[in-house]
């Protein structure tokens, strides 16, 4: 069966790149536990040693059940091939690793999951990679940022944690105008709220950490490429366009035209930045994609609810979430994500920094943990904890300025929620 576009999104995310086991006729997809896959012959073996073939050699490469979710989430996506890592920071690292050389330099938005600002600030620093950080709403400066030595242009779809939400098809004009490709961190929306290719993305990176695992059990990433960006158009990208040394001269983009990306994802990157994700945990995030439609709607209407109580409260001074009536980005939540924005808010609490501390401390039902995207609604003081490591404008560009406290809004029943951040609330502000 060809599970491509003709379907819809909830057949998608349970059929997509999936199909029995031609050995035992399972259904569900096995977990391939396994390392090394026996060749045929030897010259089976030349053959995929030289990509001249396409199967399977060794799990950090390649693995049966990673690929039906690499499958999966690229076809979710509108994406032509993915390529999975063991986490959402590994899959950053993957997905820049065939764009940027040494002196190379990324054009970022300030408004970023805190680790990424972090890994973006300091550590590709140790690769010579550079980021230019600009501010997403000024697209001047995102033009004055670019130069050439520019790979990447890089945002999150809906941000994490403030509340804001990008206008895709602006930045991506903007990708386009300059030869660059767009990188979206699509990881707090998810491709059933928003699927940035269609707004023009070129790649996609997911921490499958969150939503798509969604029950918080399981680290793992997923580059999607879209198949669009003409890697040969110059000598920018050379790891695509020009000779590889590891594989005898090999041109990347010129044999393997849209699938190049993915497929230097996997004979490249993964073969020697070695961050695979485990095959148990690609097994766990199929199961949990198979009811992402669900969950998400379910998501959204939460935080819907729960946002509108909190902002009637006296006890609360902002809410940042998107989804909101009231939000500045009310507008583009209905162009870009028109099921809704999530359900990742911050919200800003009467008595500062202190009464954070309390709320945090005083629920019942949030958990206080530096994670989203699960089954079970989430809080944390982004200040102390996430973002402690940024300076203060830093935080605060980020929306998580020290008077203000992050959820994740779960699928509980969200009258329960309500009276948990009522009695909270109630001993956070005295
Ligand atoms: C969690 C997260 C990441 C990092 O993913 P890990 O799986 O924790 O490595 C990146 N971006 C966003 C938006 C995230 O929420």
């Amino acid at each position: 069966m060809d599970f491509s576009a003709t379907y819809g999104f909830d057949t998608l995310q349970i059929h997509a790149g999936s199909r029995p086991d031609p050995a035992t006729g399972a259904r569900q997809t096995p977990i391939f536990q396994n390392t090394a896959y026996v060749f045929k012959d030897a010259d089976h073996a030349a053959a995929l040693f030289n990509l001249q073939e396409v199967g399977y050699i060794y799990s950090r490469l390649t693995n049966p059940t990673i690929a039906v979710l690499q499958e999966r989430v690229a076809t979710l996506e509108a994406g032509v091939g993915g390529v999975a890592c063991s986490s959402g920071h590994a899959a950053q690292i993957l997905a820049l690793f065939p764009l940027m050389s040494p002196g190379d330099n990324i054009v970022v938005s300030t408004r970023l999951y805190g680790g990424s600002v972090t890994q973006f600030t300091h550590t590709i620093g140790r690769f010579g990679w550079k980021s230019r950080f600009v501010d997403f709403e000024d697209l001047d400066s995102i033009r004055n940022a670019i130069d050439d030595r520019t790979k990447a242009i890089f945002c999150e779809s809906v941000c994490n944690p403030g509340g804001y939400v990008t206008d895709l098809e602006a930045i991506a004009e903007i990708s386009d105008m300059c030869g660059i490709p767009l990188v979206v961190d699509n990881t707090s929306a998810t491709p059933y709220l928003c699927r940035p290719i269609e707004f023009g993305a070129t790649l996609i990176v997911h921490s499958s950490t969150k939503y798509l695992s969604g029950n918080g059990t399981s680290m793992g990433g997923v580059v999607v490429d879209s198949g669009r960006f003409d890697w040969s158009a110059d000598d920018r990208f050379p790891s695509l366009s020009q000779p590889e040394p590891a594989y005898h001269g090999l041109k990347f983009h010129e044999t393997f035209g849209e699938l190049a990306y993915t497929l230097h994802g996997h004979a490249v990157g993964l073969r020697d930045l070695g961050m695979c994700q485990a095959p148990l945990n690609a097994f766990i995030t199929l199961l949990g994609i198979e009811t992402l439609s669900l969950r998400m709607e379910k998501h959204v209407s939460n935080a819907c609810t729960v946002a509108e109580w909190l902002e009637n409260d006296s006890r609360v001074k902002s809410v940042t979430y998107a989804g909101l009536a009231s939000s500045p980005y009310a507008e583009r939540v209905k162009q870009f994500y028109p099921k809704g924005a999530g359900a990742l808010f911050t919200f800003a609490v009467e008595g500062g920094y202190d009464a954070c501390i309390k709320l945090v401390d005083s629920l019942r039902i949030f958990s206080h943990v530096a994670n989203l995207g699960d089954t079970r609604s989430l809080v944390i003081h982004s200040a102390s904890t996430t973002h402690r490591q940024l300076t203060p404008e830093q935080q605060a560009a980020a929306g998580a300025a020290p008077d203000v406290v992050r959820v994740s809004i779960g699928i509980e029943d969200p009258d329960d929620l309500i009276a948990d951040l009522d009695q909270a609330l109630a001993k956070a502000v005295a």
